[in-house]
Formats: structure tokens, C-alpha cells, sequence
């Protein structure tokens, strides 16, 4: 037999105040098992420390020339050679080590293999300087880019997800973040050079300036990122919850400058509501800011985004990653929707927070996310091909799917327990690497809910259910609910979920919460009022396409709803079926059939052992 729920709760309000939502239990989270993503094998026997980057560039030049200085400490004995990936197009002019000069070798398109005049053992902590030069390959979104702005220069690099190995000798893969950086850009004084961190010293040298930029927060590769040009540069101050100022520095083309002001100004709030939301800013010993480039979005540039416009969604969305993305940081190309579907839901959450500074509200932000991951009947959101830069960069999937599935889990959890195990997730995951398996265990944690199959269903499985609403009010004011769902997709044959449906009457309504685990479930409950019409979930907690809902006699059965004492559904049946036997009637009365189960307070039959007589 199974068991029926049905339970009536307030409707949600949207404007719910995301800065008292209280962690009840913020010591809870576990230290979970974080298995190693893939990567270069021939990399995994060091750990990368520091690096120093002294670069020259020019930004009318499509070269850079310059050298990166790196510490790493080896991880295994007889450690002879040490391996980067790093382009062989790129010509390496010297690797300097302990004052002398070493050998190396290029080979394929990108290993650089340098012989130790000496193995070293585990645990040393060693350096070396490689000193390069060249006209970098350019990879995925244009990893390294010469272009311009109103007839000026303008360079910039964007390295995700494989594009560092194109300009500077790293490890490429999600499996070793770089602990402090020093980027340190000597440009034509007519020039400024954006990065990470902190800028520290600012200097005329002859006919250039130098900038030396200082990161101390770790970093992962593909997030070390510079930008030139003639940028005009000012200053938001952003008062933390914590009672320091941030500084959210802005180096902007001169004449988009007016523009630049208005939209990086109405982002105090926003990193104001992040900090509040989660865990207060990742970097806020050093910045956040906003270089302007030239390609057709935003990069999360760690404290430092790169964007082309300075409109609501872009700024909100690339702020969001500096918690999702560069402080925890998607361990594998597979689980890009850690940061990406994380930016999008946050990029909404800014909206449901802010109805009065956005043009797109909530409302219809969420709408075009469904009418977008409805548009196809099949795709996951764990990408199917990493070799792919669309296929991770997938908008439907990636960005607007991973949206939904958090949206869907703060529906599914509740306020409370959705947010105290994405706190957890970070403070547990930050600074560091992550994979979905530690967002699930987080929020296992914090709701005490298996979530094994929401995710098998909506990251690893495919599209997406219809639902057929069918309902009918009985003279005494039960309403009855059928619940059917097709998929669009033959690898999720159902997808459970708590469903929202709202009565309406004259004048009142009811949001029902129906947690369907059937298909053709019926749900019943009394209503105080009159039903005159029934929506399906109207605020869009859902992903779902093509509902239908209808009045109509359940399969024949009024009768036996209207008058009787029995109702068994469905009929005829297959798998399973369920019973109804009128509230508080005697179990003599019911001398027909032979029960050993328990009725719960609606008058469902829960338990196994009943047979007809
Ligand atoms: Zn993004």
C-alpha cells in the first residue's frame, strides 16, 4: 500500500528576507570525501605555491614577453624533472634555478618538461624562473586577445576553462590552486594594467609605468587574468557587514565612463546582499572590481570581473561567482553548473531581493528560464562533453537548468535548510575545489533529506515533466487531486517532487503542497470553500511544460466519493492501488472487507495485510 500526503501550508512570499534566514546549526557541516578531478598526470606531483609574473605588454602588440617565477613544493621523492602546461608555441628563453640555467623540453602543443640538475626530495620547497616571450595561441572564448576601443589599444586575457597553458606556464587542470600571486604588467604610460588583488605600487619607469598587482588569497589558474588599455578608473565604496569598507575599483573605457558609474553604483547593494546571504565576501581583505574588455559578456575574474556593459544581470551575475566559482571553484568541467548555475540563481535571488531597481523581475526572470530549459526535451545539466566549450558553456543547461535545480531544492528543503547548507558548502569547500556530490552531502546535511535521486533525476537524467492536474470538489468539500506526469525524456521515467497547486474561490485561495511520488497519485483534503478553479504551480517553483489542468469526475468514481464508504483507485489496477474509506466509519460497518492497516486522519488506508472478504 501507499502512503499519501497532502499537507495545506501558507503561500510562500517572494519578499521573505533573506539577512534573518539564521543558521541554525552552522557547525554541522561534515568534512566530506573530495575526490581528485582530472588532470594533467604528469603535474599531480607538485603543489603550486606562488607565482611571481613580471609581463611587458603593449597592448598595440599581440605579445607578451616577460617571466613567471614559481614556487611549488614536490610531492614525491626522486623528484628529477618538473612538468607545466604550458603552449610550445611560446618560446622559452632561459628557466633559472639556484643561479644557474636549465634544460627543457617542448613537446606536443603544450608540456614544458624541466630537468633538475638534482632530484629533489618530498617536501621541498623549491623555485624557479621561466623567462618567455611570444604571440600566445588563442583558445576558447579568446584566451589571449588584441583588440581595440574608440581607436585606443586594448588587450586582455580570458582563460577559461583551458586557456592559461596558452600564455603562461601552469597547471591547467581544477586540481591545484596557486596560494598568493604578485602580477606585476609594465605597459606604455599612456596605459593602466588591471588584475588581481591589490594594487600596490603604481610607478613611472622612462616611458612606461609599472603596476604590481598582489593577490593572497589562492587562486585557480584560470582565473589569473589581465587586461590593458587607456582605462578611466574610479571608485564605489562598498560597507560591509562586517564594518569595514570594501572597495569595488572600476577600470572603465573613458567613454563608456557615465554609464560605467550608474551601473557599477546600484552593485553596492547587491554585494551588500551577497555578503549578507551566504558568507561575507571572499576577498574582502583586498577588493572587488570591474575591468572593462571587449568580448561579448563577463569573466569572474577572481576580485576582479571583466565585463563589456554595466547592465543589472551581468554585474549581479558575474559578483555572484567571486562566492561560486573563485572561492569554490567547480572541480571538474562536468559540475560547471557550480558555478554557473550558482551565478544565474543568485543573479535571480538580486531581482526577488530588489523589484524596484530591476526592469526584468522575478517573476518573469523565472519564466524565461523554464521557456528556455523547456525549449528541448532532452540535455543535463552534467555536461555530456568536456571537450567542448559550448557543451560546458551551455546556457540552456549549465546556466539556466542549474539555476532551476537550486531553485527547485529551496522549494524542496524549505528557506532555512536550502541556505544553512549552502553556507555550509562554502565554509566547508572555500578556497578550494568542489564537486556536485558536495553540494548534495551539504544539503543532506543541513535538511535531512536523501536527495540520491533528485539528483540521478535532474543533474545526471534528462528533461523535464507535464503535468495533468485532474480535480474535483465533493458536495461535503473534499477536494480531490490527480496528479499524472509524462517526461520528456526516456532516461528520468518520473520526477518526485512536491508540487504546488493553489485553490481558488471567491475571494480566498490555498497553496497545496502535494508530494507526488506516483504516477496518477490522488490527493485529497477538505476545503473551507468553495473551489472554483485550480492553478498549477503558479510561482513557478517548478520545472515543468505543457501542464493542463481540468475539473472532471475522477475516473467515474463521484459516486463513490459523493455517497460511499469505499473508493479504491485506480480501477482497474496493475501495480498498486489505494483505498478510501470514510472518516470515523465503523469498522463494522465495513463488513465487507477485511482490513489490517491503519487509516490516517483523511481516511487513507496506510499498511499491508487487507484482502477482500
Ligand atoms: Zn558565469
Amino acid at each position: 500500500m501507499l502512503a499519501f500526503t497532502a499537507s495545506l501550508f501558507a503561500q510562500n512570499h517572494v519578499e521573505d528576507d533573506f539577512e534573518n534566514i539564521v543558521c541554525k546549526e552552522a557547525e554541522a557541516h561534515a568534512h566530506f570525501l573530495h575526490p581528485v578531478p582530472a588532470a594533467n598526470p604528469l603535474t599531480a606531483n607538485y603543489d603550486l605555491k606562488y607565482y611571481r609574473f613580471e609581463w611587458y605588454i603593449d597592448p598595440a602588440q599581440y605579445f607578451i614577453d616577460g617571466k613567471a617565477t614559481v614556487y611549488f613544493e614536490t610531492l614525491e621523492d626522486g623528484f628529477a624533472e618538473i612538468n607545466f602546461d604550458f603552449s610550445t608555441q611560446m618560446a622559452v628563453n632561459d628557466i633559472s634555478y639556484h643561479g644557474q640555467s636549465l634544460n627543457s623540453t617542448a613537446s606536443g602543443a603544450y608540456l614544458l618538461t624541466v630537468q633538475l640538475p638534482t632530484p629533489l626530495t618530498a617536501g621541498t620547497l623549491d623555485s624557479m624562473t621561466i623567462t618567455y616571450a611570444g604571440a600566445p595561441p588563442s583558445s576558447g572564448f579568446g584566451s589571449f586577445i588584441q583588440s581595440e576601443h574608440n581607436g585606443i589599444p586594448s588587450l586582455w586575457t580570458l582563460s577559461e576553462p583551458y586557456g592559461a597553458q596558452d600564455w603562461w606556464p601552469c597547471k591547467n587542470g581544477l586540481d591545484d590552486k596557486i596560494d598568493s600571486i604578485d602580477v606585476i604588467v609594465t605597459t606604455p604610460e599612456a596605459y593602466r594594467a588591471a588584475s588581481n588583488g591589490l594594487l600596490v605600487q603604481e610607478t613611472v619607469v622612462g616611458s612606461d609605468k609599472v603596476y604590481h598587482w598582489k593577490h593572497r588569497y589562492p587562486i585557480a589558474p584560470y582565473l589569473v587574468a589581465i587586461a590593458v588599455t587607456n582605462f578611466a578608473q574610479y571608485t564605489d565604496n562598498v560597507p560591509l557587514s562586517n564594518g569595514t569598507n570594501l572597495p569595488m575599483l572600476n577600470y572603465v573605457y573613458p567613454e563608456n565612463l557615465a554609464n560605467a558609474q550608474s551601473g557599477t553604483g546600484k552593485l553596492v547593494q547587491v554585494l551588500q546582499f551577497y555578503d549578507s546571504l551566504f558568507v561575507s565576501y571572499p576577498f574582502h581583505e583586498e577588493k572587488y572590481g570591474h575591468a572593462e574588455f571587449g568580448w561579448g559578456g563577463g569573466m569572474e575574474h577572481q576580485t576582479m570581473s571583466y565585463v563589456t556593459s554595466y547592465g543589472w544581470g551581468l554585474l549581479a551575475h558575474e559578483l555572484a561567482h567571486q562566492w561560486f566559482g573563485d572561492m569554490v571553484t567547480c572541480g571538474s568541467w562536468e559540475d560547471i553548473w557550480l558555478n554557473e548555475g550558482f551565478a544565474t540563481y543568485l543573479e535571480g535571488l538580486s531581482r526577488e531581493r530588489f523589484p524596484s531597481q530591476v526592469v526584468t523581475q522575478w517573476y518573469d526572470w523565472k519564466l524565461s528560464k523554464i521557456n528556455s530549459i523547456t525549449s528541448q526535451t532532452g540535455g543535463s545539466v552534467k555536461v555530456a562533453d568536456t571537450t567542448s566549450v559550448n557543451s560546458i558553456f551551455s546556457s540552456r543547461l549549465s546556466y539556466n537548468k542549474g539555476s532551476y535545480l537550486l531553485h527547485m531544492l529551496r522549494w524542496k528543503l524549505g528557506d532555512e535548510d536550502f541556505f544553512m547548507g549552502l553556507r555550509n558548502y562554502l565554509t566547508d569547500r572555500q578556497y578550494d575545489y568542489a564537486l556536485t556530490n558536495s553540494l548534495q552531502l551539504h544539503l543532506e546535511a543541513a535538511s535531512g533529506q536523501d536527495l540520491t535521486e533528485y539528483f540521478e533525476d535532474w543533474f545526471t537524467g534528462q528533461g523535464h515533466p507535464s503535468y495533468q492536474v485532474t480535480w474535483e470538489q465533493s458536495s461535503a468539500g473534499d477536494v480531490y487531486i490527480q496528479l499524472n506526469q509524462t517526461t520528456s525524456h526516456v532516461s528520468v521515467d518520473f520526477f518526485e517532487m512536491p508540487v504546488p497547486v493553489l485553490l481558488k474561490g471567491a475571494g480566498v485561495d490555498s497553496l497545496v503542497r502535494l508530494e507526488h511520488t506516483q504516477n496518477g497519485e490522488l490527493f485529497s483534503m477538505n476545503m473551507p470553500f468553495t473551489v472554483t478553479s485550480v492553478q498549477f504551480d503558479p510561482d513557478l517553483w517548478l520545472i515543468s511544460a505543457n501542464n493542463t489542468v481540468q475539473q472532471g469526475e475522477l475516473t467515474g468514481t463521484g459516486e463513490a466519493f459523493a455517497e460511499g464508504d469505499i473508493f479504491i483507485y485506480p480501477n482497474p489496477a496493475k501495480d498498486f492501488i489505494q483505498v478510501f474509506f470514510e472518516k470515523n466509519k465503523p469498522e463494522s460497518e465495513l463488513n465487507w472487507l477485511m482490513v489490517n492497516g491503519l487509516a490516517d486522519s483523511q481516511g487513507w488506508l496506510h499498511g499491508m495485510g487487507w484482502h477482500y472478504n
